[in-house]
């Protein structure tokens, strides 16, 4: 069906970014792949092409784009080419949210520039060790100490963690054991700064060409000046910024199930079994038109959340509706798509299976899907 959302300048930067993708992302990926993280050189080219400084404000160098919708385009046709850049991903639609949110004018003139052009990477540190899910129950503190605060803990599985020059560090800044929520505040830490370190460039299942890092925090002493937005208001900056992190991973999932379909209806027209392309049989007209269909259904619950999100309208709930629909129906989607690859869906240098790997974690990663269906569950009423 015809997708409404977008108009001819959209269209025109969807054609460069699918022509850089193809040229620059496809041909490097089994070896960024292999590195377990992409060079810090292609933040700088994504640059050129205005795809960093899409929502940075004209005055420090960017677009001044307000609307998601170009963002969107770019995570669209990452996973239409069958991709990820996870780190990129993240950067953009998950982190720079907070600054642009947040971010008062001294940090602004500090940071958007470097943003714009590429030369600073960013992510975001929730996670620890001991909690995921329950964010309020994270552990790692910090501790106002003059002009600083003393940060220490660590923190796991952070996207983005090796390659970023800067990370927002989610920490606890009030001892108020009965306060859980209004105690979190939110850090940058910078590179280079004493007593960051970064561990382990974990080994994952998928995603192989993104970073995921341990990052653990002794005695950092931040200048109070990296404290974004106000002391104790963490939890409800994170909430505010979940619809939008949600609905970015639910694009992922829209574009890279969009990409096994064509990959699928491909590859059945071309393998011959007992004489015949395996497309002619009804069972591979039935999944993949199966398979058409819901993604056309996810498809306008997805744009229907794109246009509420530049709308500023798009509640928690239905967010976590549309994450919930889309990568539940992404799981489905490739693994239908792969077994009609029959055993070479099974080897990594046919694409259909790095989509099947990297598709595991959308249901994990923002919020799993029973986290969703919580959160749509309080919405009801329950
Ligand atoms: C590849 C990858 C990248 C990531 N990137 C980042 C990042 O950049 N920054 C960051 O901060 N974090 C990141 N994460 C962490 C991710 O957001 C968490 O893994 C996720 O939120 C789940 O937390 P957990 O792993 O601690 O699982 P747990 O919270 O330990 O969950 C374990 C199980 O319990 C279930 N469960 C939890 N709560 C409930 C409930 N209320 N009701 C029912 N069941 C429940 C879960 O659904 C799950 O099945 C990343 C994770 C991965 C794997």
């Amino acid at each position: 069906m015809k997708r409404d959302l977008f108009e001819y300048d959209h269209d025109a930067f969807r054609d460069s970014v699918r022509q850089f993708i193809a040229k620059e992302v496809v041909p490097s990926l089994p070896d960024w792949e292999a590195a377990g993280r992409v060079p810090r050189e292609l933040f700088a080219k994504t640059a050129e092409i205005g795809i960093n400084g899409l929502q940075v404000p004209e005055e420090y160098g960017g677009g001044g784009i307000e609307s998601f919708l170009f963002n969107a385009i770019v995570i669209e046709e990452i996973g239409y080419a069958a991709a990820t850049l996870g780190g990129l991903q993240v950067h953009l639609s998950t982190v720079l949210p907070y600054f642009f949110e947040y971010a008062n004018d001294e940090q602004k003139s500090r940071w958007f520039p470097g943003f714009a052009d590429g030369s600073l990477v960013s992510s975001v540190a929730m996670t620890e060790p001991g909690t995921g899910s329950d964010l309020a129950g994270m552990a790692t503190t910090a501790v106002r100490d003059g002009d600083d605060w003393v940060l220490n803990g660590a923190k796991t599985f952070i996207t983005g963690g090796i390659n970023a020059d800067l990370v927002i560090v989610v920490a606890r800044t009030s001892n108020d054991v009965n306060n859980r929520r209004d105690g979190l505040s939110l850090l940058v830490v910078e590179e280079g700064m004493e007593g960051f370190t970064r561990g382990r460039n974990l080994d994952k299942l998928g995603l192989k060409a993104q970073d995921t890092a341990e990052l653990s925090f002794d005695d950092v002493r931040v200048p109070a000046e990296n404290l974004l937005g106000k002391e104790g208001d963490g939890f409800s900056m994170l909430l505010n910024n979940l619809p939008q992190e949600r609905l970015t991973i639910a694009v992922t999932a829209q574009a890279t199930a969009a990409a096994a379909l064509k990959l699928a209806t491909d590859y059945v027209k071309d393998r011959k079994v007992f004489g015949k392309s395996v497309a002619e049989f009804q069972n591979t007209k039935f999944v993949l038109a199966e398979c058409a269909t819901e993604l056309e259904a996810s498809q306008a619950l997805v744009d229907r959340a794109l246009a509420e999100l530049d709308a500023g309208i798009l509640s928690a709930a239905d967010a976590a509706k549309v994450k919930l629909f889309s990568t539940e129906m992404q799981a489905r989607v490739i693994d239908r798509c792969l077994q009609l690859h029959g055993g070479y869906g099974f080897m990594r240098e046919y694409p259909i299976a790095r989509l099947y790997a990297d598709a595991r974690v959308t249901r994990i990663f923002g919020g799993t899907s029973e986290v969703m269906k919580s959160v749509v569950s309080k919405s009801l009423g329950l």
